[in-house]
C-alpha cells in the first residue's frame, strides 16, 4: 500500500499522459463512463490545466446527464452544488456532483433542520442558543460554572474566531457582548439577529421558557432530566424536531412536506430496533414511553403538534437521529488569549479541568479507555495552567444537528471533502444561527460521489487500524479505499 502510494507521488511531477484524451474520448464512446471518468481524475492529478479539465468534465457531465434521464431519472433532491440519488450499485442513496467542482469549493451548506447543544456541555460553557458559539468574558463564562472569577477576568472577552483577519469581526457582533433573550428566559444569544432569528424561526420560538405555559415548561424541563439519566440525548431533540416542524408549518409548508423534509427522506428504522441487546431495547422503550408522555405536555397548547405526536414518527425520527446525526463540535474561543489565561491562577484551572472530565470521556471513542482516568485522581494545577496559556484547557463545544444534505454523505476513509461549522456571527455563515457547510478537499469530476470520514481519525491510518476504529461504531467499512487494501493484502500474502 505504501508503495502503491509513493508510485502515485512519483507519477504527480510527469504530467499527463499524453494519449489522456483519446483515452477518454474512447470510453465517452463506449459508454464506459468510469473508466472516462478515472482518466479525467488522472490528467487533473497530474496537473492538466483547469481550463481542459473544466472542458472535459463538462463532456463527462453530459453524457452522464443523457445516461441518468435513461437509467436513474430520479432526483431525490438538490442540495446547492449536490444532488441526491440511489448509488450506481443498488445499496442505497449518496450525494453526488453532476459537475465538476475543484478543491477547496463549498459543496453546499445549509442550517439543519434541528440541534442542540448536549448536557454536559451545557453545564460546562454558556453559548448563543441560536448558534452555538461561546459568548462573553471569561469572567461570565466562570460564572455560567459556578466558579468566582479573578481580578482582570472581565477584560478576557470571548471572540467568535474571525478577529485573525484584518476585517475584524462581522458587524453585529462585539466580542464580550452577550444578548439576554428578550422574553426573560436564561438563555443568551450572540447579536442582535441571533436572537430574533432565535424568537422567530429556530426551536426557542417555541421552547423559549418565558413563553411556555407553566405545566409545558416544567414537562420540558422533565425531558431535559430524563435525557440527561438515560444519557440518550436524543430524547431531547425530538422537542426541538417537533418544534422546527410545528413552525414549518405556520410558515405554510403542508404537513405532507413537513413529515418528507424532517423525517420521511431519511434512513430511519424504529427506536427500539437499533438497540443492541434485549436489555437496551427494553430501556428504550421504557425512556421512549415517558419522553412520549412529556412531549404531550410540552406541545399541549401548540394546535398544529398534533400532527406529528405520532409515536410511530417519533421513535423512526429517534432511529434516524442514531443513524445520520452530525456530533456538533466547536471550538472554544478562550483557547485563542494563550498566556493571557495565566490571571486564572493554578486552583481554578484545575477547577476548569475537573468540571469538563465529563466531556473528554464522551469525546473518546467508545471502548478506548483512557489510561490515566482513575478516579479521585488529582488534578496538577502547574499542568492545567499550562494548559490553559497554550490553548488547550476549553474543551469544545458539544452537541448533535440532523442535516438534509449530511444524512447523505456515505463513508470513506479517503475521503474526498470535510464537513464544517460556523456560527452566525462568523463570515462563513449565511445569516443568524448555526451552519453546516462541506468543503472538497480534492477536484471532484461529474458523478463523483461525495463522501466524508465518519470518524475523522482513521484517515491516513493502515487498513487494520481503519477497520477496528469503524467496527467500534458498528459498521464494516467496504469504502473503495478499504476494497483496494484488501485486495493488495491478499496479493502479498505467500501462496500456502
Ligand atoms: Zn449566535
Ligand atoms: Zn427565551
Ligand atoms: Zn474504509
Amino acid at each position: 500500500m505504501t508503495e502503491r502510494l509513493l508510485t502515485g507521488a512519483a507519477m504527480l511531477g510527469e504530467g499527463p499522459d499524453p494519449n489522456w484524451v483519446d483515452n477518454f474520448s474512447s470510453f465517452i464512446l463506449s459508454q464506459d463512463y468510469d473508466q472516462a471518468r478515472e482518466v479525467l481524475r488522472a490528467a487533473i492529478s497530474r496537473g492538466v490545466s483547469s481550463q481542459l479539465a473544466e472542458q472535459y468534465a463538462k463532456v463527462l457531465e453530459d453524457f452522464l446527464q443523457k445516461r441518468d434521464e435513461v437509467e436513474h431519472p430520479v432526483i431525490l433532491a438538490q442540495h446547492d452544488q449536490c444532488i441526491v440519488r440511489q448509488t450506481v450499485n443498488g445499496q442505497g442513496r449518496g450525494l453526488f456532483v453532476p459537475s465538476y467542482q475543484t478543491w477547496g469549493v463549498q459543496l453546499w451548506k445549509q442550517r439543519p433542520l434541528a440541534f442542540m447543544q448536549s448536557g454536559i456541555s451545557r453545564r460546562s460553557v454558556q453559548v448563543c442558543c441560536a448558534c452555538l458559539l461561546p459568548i462573553g468574558s471569561l469572567a461570565s463564562q466562570l460564572r455560567h460554572v459556578g466558579l468566582d472569577p479573578p481580578a482582570g477576568a472581565e477584560e478576557i472577552l470571548l471572540t467568535n474566531g474571525d478577529q485573525v483577519g484584518e476585517e475584524g469581526p462581522k458587524e453585529g457582533f462585539t466580542p464580550g457582548q452577550v444578548f439576554p433573550c428578550a422574553e426573560g428566559c436564561s438563555e443568551v444569544f450572540c447579536t442582535e439577529a441571533c436572537r430574533a432569528w432565535a424568537l422567530a424561526e429556530s426551536s426557542h420560538a417555541i421552547l423559549c421558557r418565558s413563553r411556555m405555559e407553566p405545566s409545558s415548561s416544567s414537562a420540558l424541563q422533565s425531558l431535559e432530566q430524563l435525557a440527561d439519566e438515560a444519557d440518550q440525548e436524543h430524547l431531547l431533540l425530538l422537542a426541538h424536531a417537533v418544534a422546527q416542524m410545528i413552525l414549518a408549518r405556520k410558515a405554510g409548508a403542508s404537513e405532507e412536506q413537513v413529515k418528507h423534509r424532517f423525517a420521511y427522506q431519511f434512513a430511519s428504522a424504529p427506536w427500539k430496533t437499533l438497540a443492541e441487546n434485549e436489555t437496551d431495547a427494553q430501556a428504550r422503550e421504557e425512556w421512549f414511553a415517558q419522553a412520549w408522555e412529556l412531549l404531550k405536555s410540552i406541545f399541549a397548547f401548540e394546535d398544529l403538534a398534533v400532527e406529528f405526536l405520532d409515536p410511530e414518527l417519533l421513535s423512526g425520527l429517534l432511529g434516524t437521529f442514531e443513524l445520520v446525526n452530525m456530533c456538533v463540535s466547536i471550538p472554544h474561543p478562550l483557547n485563542l488569549h494563550g498566556p493571557r489565561l495565566r490571571l486564572l491562577g493554578e486552583e481554578l484551572a484545575a477547577a476548569l479541568v475537573k468540571l469538563q472530565e465529563p466531556l473528554q470521556d464522551s469525546d473518546s471513542e467508545p471502548g478506548e479507555e483512557d489510561a490515566d482516568d482513575a478516579e479521585g485522581e488529582v488534578i496538577n494545577g502547574a499542568e492545567a495552567l499550562e494548559s490553559a496559556c497554550t490553548g488547550q484547557l476549553f474543551e469544545n463545544v458539544m452537541g448533535t444537528a440532523l442535516c438534509e444534505a449530511l444524512a447523505f454523505i456515505n463513508h470513506s476513509c479517503l475521503p474526498n471533502c470535510r464537513v464544517e461549522f460556523a456560527s452566525g456571527s462568523q463570515f462563513e455563515a449565511n445569516g443568524p444561527g448555526l451552519w453546516l457547510y462541506c468543503v472538497s478537499r480534492r477536484p471532484l469530476v461529474p458523478g463523483d460521489e461525495v463522501l466524508m470520514a465518519y470518524v475523522p481519525s482513521v484517515v491516513g491510518k493502515p487498513l487494520e487500524v481503519r477497520q477496528q476504529k469503524m467496527k467500534k461504531f458498528g459498521f464494516e467499512c467496504n469504502c473503495r479505499s478499504c476494497e483496494t487494501d484488501k485486495v493488495l493484502e491478499m496479493e502479498v500474502e505467500p501462496p500456502t
